[in-house]
């Protein structure tokens, strides 16, 4: 068989760069990303054995086999292996979006440095240890396998090869030893097993050295907590988030009764690039008695939490299970609905207990949260509860309980004024009445802010009113009053001039709202607010 040459795709050189001049210092993660893609195709394979027999594993396993004297070390997996195009698709290019984005973000950016911690860097990093890696493969129900070979450099050969065995071996051909490396020796039993241990306790299958199983295979959220490191959260969090931030919070949920199921979630400290496109995954995985059943579940929580990730694994649902089924299954409903409240009560505790961590949440995830505002049916008071908006009080965001108990004598309403930027609202004439009456307004200025004060008229029995719409009635003092009256009889002829020549107008009317600026525009109280007119318009509407 002929061995051809192929080249990496840009982005995969640009990646493959950083990993061989070690951007990382600690390169021990490169032994967990391989035994991860080794857990993932198991799971692939298991999924698959369950329509087609013929696809099943015996015995799946990790193995793992170090040679001291040749400096080898081979990570072997019975997954579903890959076909030769899906070696050059996807170990040739970088297939996640987000990786590439961040790559890109890193030649435009100098926070580089910062950058670099944030991302899973997968399949590659064994780059950082390798001088040269040699992957066969031979995808499960196929007759012929595949030799894929590389030194790190821009290309890679590719061969087809026979009598392989179904699934992926790495072999990893460490670096020559010099005296760094003396710690770092990954042929060494000693170095993997820690490895293991740290990193890849939780993974589901049996990762063996000769005829020892390294790791304890026990699902965290099966574990009594009390046993549960900070630290093993934080490794199960990367290895299903591909997140390499720390989470910001842990929650733990266990129900029992006629439904069980256990419920391990994490808050991300920072929101995913692809958080607002329509295809963004969801970050729930669904297992049925510790066995993975899928990822993206997204019918586990609703989509204005997308973003936290987790699992739940449920005792009583067939391994089955499909997409179709789940969303009917009156129970996920359930669990879906106790998942959200728990998620928004766990935010509503960082609140009173730990302001910052609060604070970095809203920040990064306060504009996915108010879309729970548009959807019927969600909780409205327990999103509104947790979040906070600019304000013309000061430069800290504020609550509404907050903004509540600082409101005049005799103010009734939640003033608020929404628009593009903090700077285009406060410098609007719309607020001047206000400011200079010395009502605060909230800021609002997120492009979901002008849909869901439509949908939602209030809160804790305060309403919210736009300063920018229809009549506002700020409560006159006695002063005002006088001027009004004198003035509607003065202005009267000039009014119904600006009604009758500005077409573009409904109505022209006197106010005491301003007090630099000539005039302004007002939407109606009943009319479209001006984000959603657009929206619609883009809608084709
Ligand atoms: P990720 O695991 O985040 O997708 P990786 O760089 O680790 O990214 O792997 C890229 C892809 O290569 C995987 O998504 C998978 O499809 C494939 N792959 C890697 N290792 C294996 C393996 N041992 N068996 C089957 N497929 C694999
Ligand atoms: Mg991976």
């Amino acid at each position: 068989m002929s061995t051809e040459t192929l080249e990496f795709q840009a982005e995969a050189r640009q990646l493959l760069q950083l990993m061989v001049h070690s951007i990382y210092s600690n390169k021990d993660i490169f032994l967990r990303e391989l035994i991860s893609n080794a857990s993932d195709a198991l799971d692939k394979r298991r999924l698959a054995g369950l329509t087609d027999d013929r696809l099943k594993a015996d015995d799946p396993h990790i193995a793992l086999e170090a040679d001291k004297d040749a400096r080898t070390l081979t990570v072997r997996d019975n997954g579903i292996g890959m076909t030769r195009d899906d070696v050059v698709g996807l170990i040739g290019t970088i297939a996640r979006s987000g990786t590439a984005e961040t790559l890109r973000r890193m030649k435009e950016n100098a926070e580089s440095a910062e950058l670099i911690g944030q991302f899973g860097v997968g399949f590659y990093s064994v780059f950082m240890v390798a001088d040269k890696v040699t992957l066969v493969t031979r995808k499960a129900g196929e007759d012929t396998g595949v030799r894929w070979e590389s030194d790190g450099g821009g290309t890679y050969t590719i061969e087809t090869v026979e009598d392989v065995p179904e699934g992926t071996a790495v072999t990893v051909h460490l670096r020559p030893a010099d005296e760094e490396d003396a710690l770092h020796d990954y042929a060494d039993e000693w170095k993997i097993r820690e490895i293991v241990k740290r990193y890849s306790d939780f993974i589901a299958f049996p990762i063996r050295m000769g005829d020892d199983t390294l790791n304890s295979m026990k699902a965290l959220w099966a574990r009594p907590r009390s046993e549960v490191q900070d630290e093993e959260y934080r490794e199960f969090y990367r290895h299903i988030s591909h997140d390499w931030t720390d989470p910001l919070e842990t929650i733990r949920m266990r129900a029992e009764g006629t439904f069980e199921y256990e419920a391990l979630l994490f808050l991300p400290a920072r929101a995913p690039h692809d958080l607002f496109q329509r295809d963004a995954r969801h970050g729930v995985q669904l297992y049925v008695k510790r066995v993975f059943i899928m990822a993206d579940t997204r019918e586990l929580l609703p989509s204005h939490l997308r973003f936290v990730k987790g699992v739940v694994d449920a005792a009583d649902l067939s391994l089955n299970i499909s997409r179709e089924i789940l969303q009917q299954d009156r129970h996920i409903q359930l669990i879906r609905r106790r998942l959200a409240k728990k998620v928004l009560s766990t935010v509503k505790d960082l609140m009173t207990n730990d302001t910052d961590k609060y604070r970095t949440f809203w920040r990064e995830f306060g504009p996915v949260v108010k879309e729970g505002l548009l959807a019927p049916g969600e909780d409205h008071k327990a999103i509104l509860d947790i979040a906070s908006f600019a304000t013309t009080a000061g430069d800290e965001p504020t609550t509404l309980a907050d903004y509540v108990s600082r409101m005049k004598d005799g103010q009734d309403k939640i003033y608020f004024m929404t628009g593009e930027s903090r700077a285009q609202v406060e410098n609007s004439p719309h607020l001047e009445a206000f400011r200079a009456k010395g009502y605060e307004v909230l800021l609002l200025t997120d492009p979901v802010d002008e849909i869901w004060v439509e949908a939602v008229r209030d809160h804790d029995g305060k309403e919210f009113q736009s300063v920018a719409r229809g009549t506002v009635d700020l409560p006159a003092d006695e002063a005002d009053e006088e001027l009004s009256e004198e003035r509607s009889g003065a202005y009267a002829p000039l009014l119904t001039w600006l009604g009758e020549t500005l077409d573009a107008v409904k109505d022209v009317r006197l106010t005491t709202r301003l007090t630099s600026s000539p005039a302004c525009l007002v939407s109606d109280a009943d009319g479209i607010p001006p984000a959603l007119e657009k929206m619609y318009k883009a809608m084709g509407q």
